[in-house]
Formats: C-alpha cells, sequence, structure tokens
C-alpha cells in the first residue's frame, strides 16, 4: 500500500480530478451518489437496475440457515433496561464479538465516576453527549486524522459532494465501534449533510478520546469504553430518544439499535427511510424479520458486499493474525509447527501470513474443495486429532463450534499457544478448561497460562474470543472498504426514489461494490485497464460495469 502520509490531501484532490476526467464506473456512481439533479436521472435508472437485479432474502436462505436458534429467536426478545439476563445475551455475540473493530488502546482505569454521573459540555456549550472525558478531544482528533491518511476514499467522497449534499436533512442514528476509523465514516456523513446520534455497539472497544473529539466537534455521542449492560442500552435509548430530533436512518453493526428502535420506538421505526447493516448477526436478524413480513424499511446488507468480505476476511486476517501472536507473546513464528483450522477466507490469511515467517503450517478442513484449495496453496491437510501433540499453535478460523475440545487440549505439548480468529468464542471449548485439577495463571492481559496437574502449560489467548479484536489493531485501510460502502449505501437508500426498494434486505449491487474498490485504487497508483468497444462487445459486458456477474466468485 502507498503510504499517503503527509501528501495524502494532495493524493486525494488528484484521485478526484482524474475522477471527473474519466468515463468509468466511478464518475457515473458519483454522479448518482453526489448529486440529486434530475439530470442524473439515467444514471439512478441504471443503479437501479442493478439493485433490483440482486437477490433478495429468498436466495440468502442458504446462507442463513447456519445461523444457530438462539439467534432465530433474538428479535423476538425485548431487552428491558434492568433486565440483565436478557441484556447479556442481547449483546453478547455482537457487542463484545464483532471483528470489524480495532482495540481500543484506551485506558479507562484512571477515572472510576461514571460519564452518566458527570457534567460536561464542549466548547461550543453543547451538553449533547456523554463520553468518559471531553478534555480528551485533542488527543482524539490526532487519532482521526492519523486514520484519515489511509482512508483517502471516505475523504474523496467528502470532496466530491462539496457542492450538493446528498444526505442533506438525513438524520442518521449509528451504532458501531467507535474508534478512530469510524469517527472518519461518521464526519463523512456529517460533511454529506448529515445529523448524526451515535453509540458504540461494544461495550469495550470505544476509544475514549475518539468519542470525546467527535463530541468536540458536535456529534452527539454516547459511548465509553468499559460500559455496563445497563450503560449500554441507556446509550443506545440517548441516541433515539431526544426531543425535536427523528432519526430517519439507521446505520447498525450487530443489530442492537435497530432492535431497540423495533421494539421500543415502533413509531419511528416506521419512518426509517432505510437501514444499513454490516454484521452477519445484524444481517441475520433482519433476515428474519423480513421473513417474518415485519420489516417495514428496506434494509442494505452491507456485510455480503464482495469487498467487504475479502478485505474484513482474507486481507485483514492476513495481516491482524500476526500482530495479535506478537502482541500477546512475542512468539518467533519461523519453523513453528502451527495448524489453522478452517480454510475459508479468514484461514487462507492466516495461513499465507503465517508460511510468509517460516512457520510450518498445515491446516484441517470438512470441505473438500478447501483442502483441495490448502493443498494446491502447498499445506499439508490433516485431522486435528493427527497433529496436535507437535503443534506450537492451533488457530481456529471455521466459525464453528467446539473445534478444539477438551481431548485435543489435553494432548498437546507444554507451551502450545492457542487462539481463535473466528466470530465467537465458541471455537475452542475454553469451558472445558474450568475444572478444578487446571490452574490459571493470567499472565498478561488477554493472554492465560493454563496449568496441567504434570506442570504443562497450554497459553490461551483471549481467552478464547477473536484474536485480532481483542488483542491488535485492524489497519485503517480494511476498515475504508467498509466505511466508504456503508457511507454509500446510506446515501443510496436515503436519496432512491420511492419505489425503488420495498421492505426488504438488500446486496449492494456489483457495480457498488466496484465504485468501492475503484476509489482504492489511488491508494496504490494503480491504473485500471479500459475495455474497448469491440472487446466490451465481444465480452458482452457494458465498458462502465459491472464487469461480473453476481454469480462471480473472485
Ligand atoms: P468461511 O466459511 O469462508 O471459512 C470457514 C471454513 O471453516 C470453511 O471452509 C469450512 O468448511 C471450515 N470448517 C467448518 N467447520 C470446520 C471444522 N470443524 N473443522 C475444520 N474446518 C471447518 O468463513 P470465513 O470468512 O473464513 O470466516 C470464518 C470465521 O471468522 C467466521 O466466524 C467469521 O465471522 C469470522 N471472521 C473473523 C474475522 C476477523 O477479523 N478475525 C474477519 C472476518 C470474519
Amino acid at each position: 500500500m502507498t503510504d499517503c502520509g503527509g501528501d495524502a490531501k494532495l493524493e486525494v484532490k488528484q484521485a478526484s480530478k482524474e475522477f471527473k476526467e474519466s468515463e468509468n464506473v466511478a464518475e457515473k456512481y458519483s454522479a448518482m451518489t453526489g448529486t440529486k439533479n434530475s439530470d442524473m436521472n439515467m444514471n439512478v435508472g441504471e443503479l437501479s437496475a442493478a439493485f433490483t437485479a440482486v437477490p433478495t432474502h429468498k436466495s440468502m436462505k442458504k446462507q442463513i440457515q447456519f445461523a444457530n436458534q438462539e439467534e432465530k429467536q433474538e428479535f423476538s426478545k425485548f431487552p428491558t433496561k434492568t433486565g440483565r439476563r436478557s441484556l447479556s445475551r442481547s449483546i453478547s455475540q455482537s457487542s463484545t464479538d464483532s471483528y470489524s473493530s480495532a482495540a481500543s488502546y484506551t485506558d479507562s482505569s484512571d477515572d472510576e465516576t461514571s460519564p452518566r454521573e458527570k457534567s460536561q459540555v464542549n466548547s461550543k456549550g453543547s451538553s449533547d453527549f456523554c463520553v468518559k472525558n471531553i478534555k480528551q478531544a485533542e488527543f482524539g482528533r490526532r487519532e482521526i486524522e492519523i486514520a484519515e491518511q489511509d482512508m483517502s476514499a471516505l475523504i474523496s467522497l467528502r470532496k466530491r459532494a462539496q457542492g450538493e449534499k446528498p444526505l442533506a436533512g438525513a438524520k442518521v442514528v449509528g451504532c458501531t465501534h467507535i474508534t478512530a476509523q469510524t469517527a472518519v465514516l461518521i464526519e463523512t456523513l456529517v460533511a454529506l449533510g448529515a445529523q448524526c446520534r451515535w453509540t458504540a455497539c461494544n461495550i469495550y472497544s470505544t476509544q475514549n478520546e475518539v468519542a470525546a473529539a467527535l463530541a468536540e466537534s458536535g456529534v452527539s455521542v454516547f459511548a465509553w469504553k468499559g460500559e455496563s449492560e445497563d450503560d449500554f442500552w441507556w446509550c443506545i435509548d440517548r441516541c433515539v430518544n431526544v426531543e425535536g430530533w427523528q432519526a430517519n436512518m439507521i446505520l447498525d453493526d450487530g443489530g442492537d439499535l435497530t432492535h431497540w428502535v423495533y421494539k421500543k420506538y415502533p413509531s419511528v421505526f416506521k419512518k426509517v427511510r432505510g437501514i444499513v447493516e454490516e454484521s452477519v448477526t445484524g444481517v441475520h436478524r433482519l433476515y428474519q424479520l423480513s421473513k417474518a413480513g415485519k420489516l417495514c424499511v428496506p434494509a442494505m446488507n452491507v456485510n455480503d458486499s464482495v469487498t467487504k468480505q475479502k478485505f474484513d476476511n482474507l486481507y485483514c486476517c492476513r495481516e491482524s493474525i500476526l500482530d495479535g501472536l506478537k502482541r500477546t507473546t512475542d512468539v518467533m513464528f519461523g519453523g513453528k509447527q502451527v495448524v489453522v483450522c478452517g480454510y475459508g477466507e479468514v484461514g487462507k490469511g492466516c495461513c499465507s501470513a503465517l508460511k510468509a515467517l517460516g512457520a510450518i503450517v498445515c491446516v484441517t478442513e470438512i470441505d473438500p474443495i478447501c483442502a483441495l484449495q490448502a493443498c494446491m496453496d502447498g499445506f499439508k491437510v490433516v485431522k486435528l486429532n493427527e497433529v496436535v501433540r507437535q503443534m506450537d499453535m492451533v488457530i481456529t478460523c471455521t466459525g464453528n463450534k467446539n473445534v478444539v475440545t477438551r481431548e485435543h487440549l489435553d494432548r498437546m505439548k507444554n507451551g502450545c499457544i492457542v487462539c481463535n480468529m473466528g466470530h465467537s468464542n465458541t471455537e475452542i471449548d475454553v469451558a472445558s478448561l474450568r475444572t478444578p485439577e487446571l490452574t490459571w495463571e493470567r499472565v498478561r492481559s488477554q493472554v492465560d497460562h493454563v496449568i496441567w496437574p504434570d506442570g504443562k502449560r497450554v497459553i490461551l489467548l483471549a481467552e478464547g474470543r477473536l484474536l485480532n479484536l481483542s488483542c491488535s489493531t485492524v489497519p485503517s485501510f480494511v476498515l475504508s472498504i467498509t466505511a466508504t460502502t456503508q457511507a454509500l449505501a446510506l446515501i443510496e437508500l436515503y436519496n432512491a426514489p420511492e419505489g425503488r426498494y420495498k421492505q426488504d434486505v438488500y446486496l449492494l449491487p456489483k457495480k457498488m461494490d466496484e465504485y468501492v474498490a475503484s476509489l482504492h485504487l489511488p491508494n496504490f497508483d494503480a491504473h485500471l485497464t479500459e475495455l474497448s468497444d469491440e472487446q466490451a462487445k465481444y465480452m458482452g459486458l457494458n465498458k462502465n460495469g459491472p464487469f461480473k456477474p453476481n454469480y462471480y466468485r473472485y
């Protein structure tokens, strides 16, 4: 990746200029999303066609049938503010396990006073926010500026929409991780004309200084690191329930905000123009609602867009697996024997990074296609039982449960590192290690030594939770892809003419995916080849894309 460092602004400007001069799909989509002028109707129409060609929830059936029963019932439970049991279930997956956020560096232990008990005002005299410490705003601003350097696609969206504001009049209530990267998204939405009220989708991941910077800049943000479950819902409620302001768009990560508005403020929910959802869990909840005929609002499934999947799953994990392991254990990778369970997108990313540093990697798989891919990529495919005794590291990436059992753990050698890169903490049977004969020793934050009676130690990271979310950060560039997709989905839903979207869940059209990718190419000074008329005709393609059919697998 090109470092856009100090020249970021210049590069963005240049990219923007090139963009205006070109005749590619990006330009068309920029026009579609960046203005409401009637002379853009043709392009809007084209986009509409692309959208309606996208499969709805019916053809997504296969994709969602793997989710568990508990999740299916999630939407029918109404979490009360004080009902800790239902609260804890409701936030357990989405608010503590989502993988699209960076772990925060913020240490909130210095001041134990709950932000709810503090009275704070920003420099403009507003107190419509609740953060840990508004005085950290300057520090947070620096963090946001650093993130901006690797999120130039969002900055270029801001520049392009300088004249007309495609989100003018949009009142967006958002619930995402509150990190420097999401702050860049929020401030982009504001620059595009939206009014935003924001809360955190995860009780641990808020960067307090970033929340302070957002509050200082005028965004009504309600979030701090280390919220209680009660705080979590209180913050969501403060975002939604405000006199003289009614949300007309929802941007959610995990579905908790959507759930809250749907259950507690049905009249607001009915008037919302669109929901943009990022996470697997949240998308699943939306499909359930839609299936039950209870979704009265169009929703956009950002999670399953190609660019998001590839970058969040494959490339992000390729970068962050090593980071997470190094920060927690300082392990040397060269010559280490590693088994990676699951050779899907995440597994492929992990394997390639580990192999590149000289680890001897083998793979477990249940799917012959993925197993064959692993063979072709030079990894030995084995059963965990066969190799577990020799392994220095065991890494799970399956999205499944009980992939590493107590039996496996019993057979591991002294010093074996065990961790999980999958969505939830079900892959390693951590509960089976809570038995009297085993001793747990917390040696570092997120690092436990589990000690067997004979002195053998297994090194368990993040108690089996997502390693990269818990122990490392996620590159801003990866988050830029998701954030750009979210911003475009919001713009599209907000500006869509009546009737374009029904009360259903939509996938992003390929054209929009391609556009998001094209916005990130200038970072690498990458030059796309354009189809000639003759070539386009030969291939049966529009010169401006989409370049692949929906069923194409990248
Ligand atoms: P995927 O479906 O592409 O890959 C999972 C693979 O695991 C599949 O090939 C499947 O056949 C295999 N598998 C399932 N059960 C298995 C078992 N018992 N033993 C061996 N292999 C098994 O999914 P993915 O995109 O690679 O995501 C995997 C998990 O990681 C999901 O839970 C996803 O939500 C999560 N995820 C994590 C991050 C992160 O940053 N850590 C990012 C994206 C996704």
